[in-house]
């Protein structure tokens, strides 16, 4: 008899149970495919493997402004980036078998179903079935690629990103359907490798959740120095093979329309909870079409059954997975700890970074809170301009008297790791004031970050400061 079962092992799972045994809990972890889940696998990490090949693509490409030729040329070869990638998979998927074996956590491979509260099937790859008992169960299934209901899903050549991560050539012309974060990121990616992109977005804008002046220069910079094809307020209304084997997209915007030939179509339009299977309808847990409902302890509405991260629906990203894991395993415990979820970093990885806490700037509008902007461009950035890589903005969002910060929104190189020191801050750590007496060292990207708060208090040096 174990305390806990938990079901899948992203990093929602996998955290939640280290963080369970280091509280004493004998704990069960159920996973189906492969530890590290989504992230690990087919999310996060393959991603960003990917978009450092996409990275050091574009440095080869701008050699001569570094002052170096490369006179054999250059060229990419597929099958060893996709080794590079697998192996720094395999690595952490390694590390993660290794935490869990340190910190006592029974492993068992198969697929979960919840037979009754406390008790769960499992049947592993040779159909073979076992039941494990706890006194709770946390459900941390993840999710997956949903698929809209448009024509032409199936044929061959249409992907998701699961598939478009283990492409072995690149897509000469590839359509993505959705300009959100991954969409985005593969845009990006796709358009360093070598292929034409077109990014269909149905929203006005890309990245429609994130600050819309970032998101309109990011859409900017993609377009005119990229030459990323993205579409907005269009709608990709039907997929079609041509004769010739390749596929042909049809889209509608408001008064055209228009039939895009292309070799592979990327669908990138949200993912949906994994509920499947797993026995919810039967036992009555509460869940709907964005996920699995929970109270502030991440309990469902049949006691002593839990879910967090992605299959909740609530932020689909891999450290509220995680954070959500900590908390809920913690509360059990008799622990009190809440996630705040107004004050959570999210990055998209692409040609510069966007990175971002807090509300944006059409948040505060709508909300009718008043406030001011300070901003530092990346062109006056030292280390921006030494990383040939100076495009991009840090814009704060703050209080009319500067006591508050509402929010932070960076494009700019490792914008994600920037926006750290905004989320420390925002988290009661400092006010505006302490950032701006923090020593930042030079040159560094972070002096953007200082310089933008410095520019609403009043003295920034080298960028000018917002109007009162
Ligand atoms: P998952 O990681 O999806 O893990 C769930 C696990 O449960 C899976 O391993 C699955 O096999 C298993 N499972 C499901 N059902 C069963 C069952 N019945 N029995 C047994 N096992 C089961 N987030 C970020 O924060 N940063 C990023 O840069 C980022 N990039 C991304 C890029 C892509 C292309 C994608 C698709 C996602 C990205 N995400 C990113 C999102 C991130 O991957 C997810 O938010 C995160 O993985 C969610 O963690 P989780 O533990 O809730 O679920």
């Amino acid at each position: 008899m174990h305390d806990l079962i938990i079901i899948g092992a992203g990093p929602g799972g996998y955290v939640a149970a280290i963080r369970a045994a280091q509280l004493g809990m004998k704990v069960a972890l159920i996973e189906r495919e492969e530890l590290g889940g989504t992230c690990l696998n087919h999310g996060c990490i393959p991603t960003k493997a990917l978009y450092k090949n996409a990275q050091v693509l574009s440095y080869f490409k701008k050699s001569e402004t570094f002052g170096i030729h490369l006179d054999g040329g250059f060229s990419l070869d597929m099958d060893l980036v996709q080794q590079r990638k697998q192996s720094v998979v395999k690595t952490l998927v390694s590390g993660v078998g290794q935490l869990l074996k340190t910190n006592g956590v029974t492993v068992i491979k198969g697929e979960a179903r919840i037979l009754a509260p406390g008790r769960v099937e499992v049947t592993a790859a040779d159909g073979s079935n076992s039941t494990v008992e706890a006194a709770r169960i946390l459900i941390a299934t993840g999710s997956d690629s949903a698929m809209p209901p448009v024509p032409g899903m199936d044929l061959e050549g249409v992907i998701t990103s699961r598939e478009a991560l283990a492409l072995s050539s690149v897509p000469k012309r590839i359509v993505i359907v959705g300009g959100g974060v991954i969409g985005i990121e593969f845009a990006g990616i796709f358009k360093e490798f070598g292929a034409e992109v077109t990014v269909v977005e149905f929203m006005p804008a890309i990245l429609p959740l994130m600050d819309r002046d970032i998101a309109k220069r990011l859409a900017r910079t993609l377009t005119k120095q990229r030459g990323i094809r993205i579409l907005v307020d269009t709608r990709v209304e039907r997929v079609e093979k041509a004769s010739d084997g390749s596929l042909v997209a049809s889209i509608a915007a408001k008064d055209s329309t228009e039939q895009i030939a292309c070799d592979c179509v990327l669908v990138a339009t949200g993912r949906v909870s994994n509920v499947k299977g797993l026995g919810l309808d039967e036992l009555g847990v509460k869940y709907d079409r964005r996920g699995v409902k929970v109270d502030e302890n991440y309990e469902t509405n049949v006691k002593g059954i839990y879910a967090i991260g992605d299959v909740t629906g609530r932020v689909m990203l891999a450290h509220v997975a995680s954070e959500e894991g900590v908390v809920a395993v913690e509360r059990m415990m008799g622990h009190d700890r809440a996630l705040n979820y107004d004050l959570i970093p999210a990055a998209v990885f692409t040609f510069p970074d966007v990175a971002t806490v807090g509300l944006t700037e059409e948040q505060l509008v709508e909300r009718n809170i008043e406030y001011r902007v300070g901003k530092s461009m990346y062109a006056g950035n030292g280390k921006a301009l030494t990383m040939n890589d100076a495009e991009g903005i840090v814009k704060v969002l703050a209080s009319p008297d500067s006591s508050a910060l509402y929010g932070v929104h960076i494009l700019g190189p490792n914008a994600s790791d920037t926006i750290t020191e905004a989320v420390a801050a925002m988290n009661g750590m400092f006010t505006l004031e302490e950032i701006s007496r923090v020593v930042h060292g030079h040159p560094t990207l972070s002096e953007a970050f200082a310089e933008a708060v410095n520019s609403l208090i009043g003295c920034a040096i080298h960028t000018p400061n917002a109007r009162k």
